[in-house]
């Protein structure tokens, strides 16, 4: 039997029990919520990153289930995108003309505690895309997959290459778009295996990531990130505007500039979603619109994102400038 890659034993690490993290970070547990309705996942990676008994730390605060997430609030909801109108089968959306949004899976390398997709009812069984396939083949409008999730990097190579041949298959699908946070948290994931399915794909992949803070772009997930660059792939950033977090313009500064000093292009930065539990992360829109517009006096304009808010049914983001 083949050992498994390294990525899936360092994935094993994880932190998903509050006692033991609360005991890693010298935290009394009952800062955390114990029994959170989505689940406690976090890389040690990233556990190692927060600062030992600090719950204002900016990792800790993304990743760290609080007694905050129980606090409700009328406008919020547990689909605030309204995924499930734009359903084409369990696995499959179509939300925007020309693309398609695949979920083919619902892992993740870590959870998000803002995450918008955290009560999707994600297909369970693995099984083949063939529904998803046949789908795609009917629509010679779609030009565009995004593999989104859940994480498509939580896939093992096997599966991630199968659904791959089986989009290199249909002639009208010229770009692969993914959306991972996976290499923030275990960068081992990037391995020569995955690099090769990237290089040998016949369509034009483009692939983003999702880093809120600074502190996530270590040395190794740069180095992860650049072994994609190098194959010619785009790489660029979405961020969340959270508050606590990254809602000061020297902590976005320093986030945009990290980013494009190694070449990973800032894409958007999300107003939240308004997804049921996640309240206390909301920070105005007219803030994080006028962060943006005193970025963009200082920066050069590729190093500063949009600002974009979801709103549900529009054809496409809404630039809250517009
Ligand atoms: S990695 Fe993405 S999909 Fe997964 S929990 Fe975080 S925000 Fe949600």
């Amino acid at each position: 039997m083949r050992n498994p890659p390294l990525w899936r034993t360092v994935q094993k690490q994880n932190f998903t029990n509050a006692t033991q993290l609360a005991e890693f970070l010298q935290l009394d547990p009952s800062s955390l919520l114990a029994k959170p309705k989505f689940p406690l996942n976090i890389p040690r990676r990233l556990a190692l990153k927060m600062k030992k008994g600090c719950l204002e730390d900016p990792i800790f605060k993304q990743f760290v289930p609080s007694n905050n997430e129980t606090i409700g609030r009328a406008s919020d909801c547990l689909d605030p995108v309204s995924d499930q109108d734009f359903k084409l089968s369990e696995r499959l959306l179509k939300k925007y003309p020309r693309r398609a949004l695949l979920m083919p899976t619902s892992s993740c390398a870590m959870h998000c505690r803002y995450c918008f997709r955290q009560n999707y009812p994600y297909e369970k069984s693995h099984g083949s895309f063939e529904k998803e396939l046949r789908l795609l083949k009917e629509d010679p409008s779609i030009y565009e997959v995004i593999l989104s999730g859940g994480d498509p990097l939580s896939l093992s190579d096997r599966v991630l290459g199968d659904l791959i041949s089986g989009l290199e298959a249909i002639p009208h699908l010229k770009l692969l778009r993914f959306h991972t946070r996976f290499p923030i948290g275990i960068p081992e994931r990037i391995d020569q295996s995955f690099l090769e399915l990237l290089e040998n794909c016949r369509m034009q992949v483009v692939f983003i990531i999702h880093c809120n803070h600074p502190r996530e772009l270590d040395e190794d997930v740069l180095r992860a990130l650049k072994e994609v660059q190098k194959l010619g792939i785009p790489v660029l950033n979405q961020a969340v505007l959270l508050k606590g977090i990254n809602d000061s313009p020297e902590t976005l500064e320093a986030l945009f500039e990290k980013l494009v000093f190694h070449g990973i292009m800032p894409y958007y930065l999300h107003q939240l979603d308004r997804v049921s539990g996640s309240s206390h992360f909301e920070v105005d829109q007219k803030e994080g619109k006028a962060l943006i517009s005193a970025l963009r006096e200082r920066m050069p304009g590729y190093a500063v994102p949009y600002h974009v808010k979801e709103i549900p049914h529009r054809n496409c983001k809404t630039i809250t400038s517009d």
